[in-house]
């Protein structure tokens, strides 16, 4: 029942020196120093000496079920495994649909989430898919985001791309209200995922839509922001006027101009506040490379693990630890309307935490107070593997 951690430099995500956490449950019960456990109960004692604690990561995109399919159905990607997520340090995704929505529906992906909710992490997924009017399962946007608990928005509706259905403005408006008034209904922040492609046009649908709608900037959350240099501007331009922005990991193995990390730094220099910018991993998205021709040119799959890896190296090239942390921890969370009980080291929140260790690997992970991962040796696994 109480798990106690033992020193380590706290970082929740601001730097907040040695510190023990007490865990009782799936909450965090008391955060001090040199604390004892609790007299007459069983106490598990995790040791994070010489380690940092920091809040369990939160990825904002990840294709539970898989995605692709743009090259046939051979190149349909994978669902994502459980001990994927824990080894990546990741304790919440937000799962989406991607391009395929004709053998892939909201459906199942509600029901992956529930099957890695039960086995440990937590989980929540956006309605819809790159299509617009998008598959839902009340036949809705509105209705799905107002009622269904898991759903937190609308995503990754694809614009700008060549793979997307091409939307109209008008029917960009219309979904987004219903994101946002399904929200307003159902508590939740109804963000309006976007999948940013390649096309010349890149954010200015979106950019319109904040300028001569009613719908506020924050409902908005463009992703894959690096892919190119007009998109990145217009990323950059978008954040300063008060928009969030979400950059892929691992952007030079997707083939985009700019390495993610570098990104984030420019936008940075470029006076966008890191409270603007969160980091996902866009895992178990297919990474089609087309050639100008709109030809398949090579087939990869996302990894969730590029977003410690990414997160990791932005640290290496100077930002703050705790900086850094805000972009997959605190940040995302609060985009997916959690921030009361995830995205920081508190009383009273969620006990989702990682250790790191000197080198900022990932050693130790626990989520909602259980430990899935210990000093690097995976304790839980998902129900089928082995
Ligand atoms: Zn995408």
């Amino acid at each position: 029942m109480f798990t106690l951690i033992r020193g380590g430099d706290l970082y929740a995500p601001e730097p907040m020196g040695r510190r023990d956490i007490l865990i009782c449950g799936d909450r965090i019960v008391r955060i001090g120093g040199g604390m004892d456990p609790p007299p007459g109960f069983d106490v598990r004692v995790v040791d994070a000496r010489g380690g940092c604690l920091v809040p369990g990561f939160f990825d904002l995109h990840v294709h539970l079920l898989g995605g692709g399919g743009e090259a046939g159905f051979s190149s349909r990607t994978p669902e994502i495994a459980f001990s994927s997520i824990v080894r990546a340090g990741v304790t919440t995704v937000v799962g989406c649909l991607g391009t395929d929505d004709v053998a892939r529906f909201p459906e199942s992906l509600l029901a992956k989430a529930y099957q890695l909710e039960e086995e440990g992490i937590s989980t929540f997924i956006y309605t819809g898919s790159y299509r617009v009017p998008p598959r839902t399962i009340t036949g809705s946007v509105q209705k799905d985001v107002a009622l269904i608990p898991k759903m937190i928005g609308v995503g990754e509706v694809a614009v700008s791309d060549h793979r997307s259905s091409q939307p109209s403005y008008e029917e960009l408006c219309r979904l987004s209200a219903e994101a946002r008034v399904g929200g307003m209904l159902g508590g939740k922040p109804g963000v309006v995922h976007v999948h940013m492609g390649d096309g010349p046009g890149g954010l200015e649908p979106i950019l319109r839509m904040a300028r001569q709608t009613e719908i506020p900037i924050g409902q908005f959350l463009p992703t894959h922001v690096s892919r190119n240099e007009n998109l990145m501007e217009q990323a950059v331009a978008f954040a300063q006027a008060g928009g969030n922005i979400d950059f892929t990991a691992g952007g030079r193995g997707l083939s985009f101009e700019a390495d993610t990390g570098e990104a984030v730094l420019r936008a940075l220099a470029e006076g966008v506040s890191p409270e603007r910018i969160t980091m996902s991993s866009d895992s178990n998205g297919s990474m089609p490379v087309f050639d100008s021709r709109g030809e398949v040119v090579r087939l990869a799959v996302g990894q969730i693990a590029n977003l410690h890896a990414e997160w990791r190296g932005l640290v290496e090239k100077g930002l703050a630890l705790e900086t850094a942390l805000l972009f997959v921890t605190r940040n995302p969370a609060l985009r997916a309307g959690v921030g009361r009980m995830k995205g920081s080291v508190e009383e009273g929140k969620d006990a989702d935490l990682v250790i790191l260790d000197r080198e900022l690997s990932v050693e130790t992970v626990i989520s909602r107070g259980r430990v899935l991962m210990e000093h690097g040796e995976l304790l839980v696994r998902g129900v089928f593997e082995t």
